[in-house]
């Protein structure tokens, strides 16, 4: 009888997990070469949450790399999400090495609802849920399925961001300088250098093995890849400009990684950034500065004053040290211990 209940569940439990492979994993390991598949993978939680995740696999003439890139994390950053969409219809199976995997629009909830930052259903920013929970809410579920599923079929990760609704900024690639992986960390230093982008921002990296990534593209080399961000676009708007970058930007990272020949070398002098210092808002009110993005800072300066809404002033906002402004909130309203402005310089 207990072997009979054994076989039974045994049964039950392989069904389970062929049920349990997902459709990606069956689209990635059956397409043949070249093919683009495009899935649809949907997510609901006990919330009564619903939402989906586009994924399209573009696997080229021959094996080679996997390319991973991610819009839409930020569903109210529409550079990225435009600069891919494009991406989509310009780049060739049939001219590409290795394998690109897509994800058009990460939190499509926060895109069709229109809300910055967070999906709208659970609350919870996907940029800061990683790696995520297979049991959680929706935004988390996606977090756990991209972390899971996608990221170990990767060698380079690109997560692309811009300015959301209420972020002024001045366009740059980033990665994390992981010293335990140099020869990854090299490769992300590398590919920002032939991105085309001016400005190259790298982040001490300190997390431990067990420590949550948060960020998808911290995850990925948390997981041992070679992981980068790129941040284009600003106020939650489309700028052709931001749009064209991104797209120079994929297609030299795809040139030097040997996959696809439609390079758009620039000549540039780099500037390196690797020390961010944040200036939070010390209360809640109405932000006046006549500060951009992009323009430099000396320490000290006053950079802009919060008033409260009668007008009163309620705090001179004073840089913490000398650099230039990589983002700042370029709209009047500003909730106590949000930042304000990024300020990055370069130490030694
Ligand atoms: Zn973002």
């Amino acid at each position: 009888m207990v072997s009979k209940i054994f076989t039974l569940l045994v049964i039950l439990f392989s069904t389970l997990s062929l049920i349990g492979q997902s459709s990606f994993e069956t689209a990635y390991s059956e397409g043949s070469w070249p093919s683009v598949k495009n899935l649809q993978i949907d997510f609901y939680d006990n919330q009564e949450n619903e939402t989906f995740l586009p994924i399209s696999i573009i696997k080229g003439n021959t094996e080679g790399p996997v390319f991973t890139m991610v819009a839409g994390v930020h569903g109210y950053e529409y550079p990225p999400i435009v600069a891919v969409q494009e991406l989509l219809q310009e780049i060739k199976a049939s001219a590409l090495t290795g394998t690109l995997i897509v994800i058009p629009i990460a939190s499509t909830n926060s895109f069709f609802t229109r809300t910055p930052f967070k999906n709208a259903n659970d609350g919870v920013n996907l940029n800061g849920a990683f790696p995520g929970e297979v049991e959680g809410t929706v935004t988390q579920q996606i977090a756990h399925f991209i972390t899971k599923e996608v990221i170990p079929k990767t060698n380079v990760f690109l997560d692309i961001h811009g300015g959301d609704a209420s972020e002024d900024l001045l366009p740059f690639i980033c990665y994390y300088n992981n010293e335990q992986k140099p020869e990854q960390t090299q490769l992300a230093k590398e590919l920002s250098e032939v991105s085309g982008f001016e400005y190259i921002v790298s982040y001490p990296y300190t997390l431990k093995d067990n420590d949550p990534a948060k960020y998808v593209f911290k995850q990925a080399v948390q997981d041992g890849k070679t992981g980068l961000s790129i941040e284009s676009g600003k106020l939650g708007n489309v700028q052709k400009d931001a749009v064209d970058l991104i797209k120079v930007g994929v297609y030299n990272m795809l040139d030097k990684m040997g996959m696809y020949d439609n390079a758009k070398r620039t000549d540039i002098t780099h500037k390196h950034f690797n020390s961010q210092d944040y200036i939070r808002s010390p209360n809640q009110g109405i932000f006046y500065s006549d500060y951009k993005a992009g323009d430099s800072v000396e320490d000290g300066a006053v950079v802009g004053v919060i008033k409260d809404v009668f007008g009163k002033v309620t705090a001179d906002i004073k840089a913490p040290k000398s650099g230039i402004i990589l983002y700042k909130i370029g709209t009047p309203p500003v909730s106590k211990d949000e930042t304000l402005i990024c300020i990055s310089s370069f130490d030694k």
